[in-house]
């Protein structure tokens, strides 16, 4: 059998290295093309590993100013964003990893969708944003979009115990992140270095940053909505700090069930890469063989107030996503930028989210003006 190609967009970060590892130990997969914003060296030794067709630079800027000449012969270097949709949609690729972080991953994957792909979707902030048109474009084009994020994936596996109208509760299990003990008086002096070290995760600043304050919860209540077609009031979230069980499925006779796994994301990514398929596993294996104890614990929504964000967006649906998104990127760049404090990150998006114009039903342009009217609020947030 052929290999299956794949791209993969932002092949430079957290996610995109984890794939190409996987694709490493793995028979049957190959790299047909690869993306990176930053970091370049990166993206040409993967290129010299990996021999793809095709190589993208996404910022014209950086790429300007790089030295290619690294890169090995069969392999054509393309610089600028357009590129990026061209190697989700070229005909010759069988699956599409959409590993780019934030809104800035919604163009590429929505070519792929567009084209019919099976995209493994990282990204969640796609679906945040833009779930509604993304789920009614897969629709219409056929393509299959599978979970890459553990609890999503988690989630996907449970629900093959079951038919879709026996499922009552998507239960997404959540670490907690480095501050799950920390009272209200201690978040507010938290750090950048503090909130960037999670427990048991390693991961993109961004999405680090998500998980301390509990937004990345908000952000995947959301995400699980259009991925399963499951209304806010059947998503529940439980903190689980040893990040064990990725998620649960309850079914309407009360059975609920997990999927268990050490955290290692080459798992999801690879279960999204051989599905409908199982393969041998690249991931180690759960350890039962010492004790240990798994504790569920319930969500604090005063002391992490961005998760009751994440349930309101979801029940809401039309621009609410978009602005929660972009409020939040924006809010989580300034506390990088150290502008911001931590738990401003959260009291800004909700206030950001109260003022703005709703509209129901928005087409791609409304979602876009208001993810720049979210982001020049924050600004002005910032600036009072
Ligand atoms: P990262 O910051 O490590 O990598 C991001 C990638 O996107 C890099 O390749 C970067 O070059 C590229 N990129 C950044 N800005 C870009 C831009 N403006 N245009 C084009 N490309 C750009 O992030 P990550 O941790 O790998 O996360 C990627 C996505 O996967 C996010 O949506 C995140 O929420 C999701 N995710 C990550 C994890 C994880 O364990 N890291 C788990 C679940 C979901
Ligand atoms: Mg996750």
């Amino acid at each position: 059998m052929n290999p299956k190609r794949i791209s993969i967009l932002g092949a430079t970060g957290s996610i995109g290295q984890s794939t190409l590892d996987v694709v490493r130990q793995t028979d049957g997969l190959s790299v047909y093309a690869i993306s990176g914003h930053s970091r370049l060296d990166m993206l040409v030794e993967a290129a010299k590993e990996f021999q793809p067709k095709y190589l993208v630079a996404t910022c014209e800027s950086t790429a300007g100013a790089f030295d290619f000449s690294g890169v090995p012969d069969g392999t054509e270097v393309l610089i600028g964003q357009s590129h990026v949709d061209e190697i989700a949609s070229d005909p010759e690729v069988d699956v599409v990893v959409a590993a780019i972080v934030g809104v800035a991953g919604l163009p590429g994957t929505m070519a792929a969708v567009k084209a019919g792909k099976t995209v493994a979707l990282a990204n969640k902030e796609t679906l945040v944003v833009a779930g509604q048109l993304i789920t009614d474009l897969a629709a219409k084009s056929g393509s299959k979009i599978l979970p890459v994020d553990s609890e999503h994936s988690a989630i996907f596996q449970a629900l093959q115990a079951g038919k879709p109208g026996e499922v009552s509760r998507l239960i997404l299990t959540a670490s907690g992140g480095p501050f799950r003990d920390f009272s209200s008086q201690d978040l507010k002096t938290v750090t950048v270095e503090q909130a960037l070290a999670h427990p048991t995760w390693q991961m993109g600043d961004k999405i680090s940053i998500d998980s301390a304050t509990m937004m990345n919860k908000a952000l995947e209540v959301i995400e699980a909505r259009w991925l399963f077609g499951m209304p806010a009031d059947q998503i529940e979230v439980v903190v689980h700090p040893q990040s064990i069980i990725h998620s649960m499925v309850e079914f309407v006779d009360h059975s609920t069930v997990a999927q268990l796994s050490p955290p290692d994301m080459r798992l999801p990514i690879q279960y999204a890469l051989s599905w409908p398929d199982r393969i041998a596993g690249v991931s180690p294996k759960l350890d039962l063989s010492r004790p240990q104890t798994l504790e569920f614990i319930p969500p604090n929504v005063d002391r992490f107030p961005a998760l009751a964000l994440g349930f309101e967006v979801a029940a809401r649906g039309g621009t609410s996503g978009a602005v929660l998104n972009a409020a939040n990127e924006s809010a989580v760049a300034a506390f990088l930028n150290r502008e911001l404090s931590f738990t401003d990150i959260a009291s800004a998006c909700r206030q950001i989210l109260e003022q703005h114009e709703f509209i129901a039903n928005p087409n791609l342009e409304q979602l876009m003006a208001c993810d720049q009217w979210a982001r020049q609020e924050l600004n002005r947030w910032i600036s009072v």
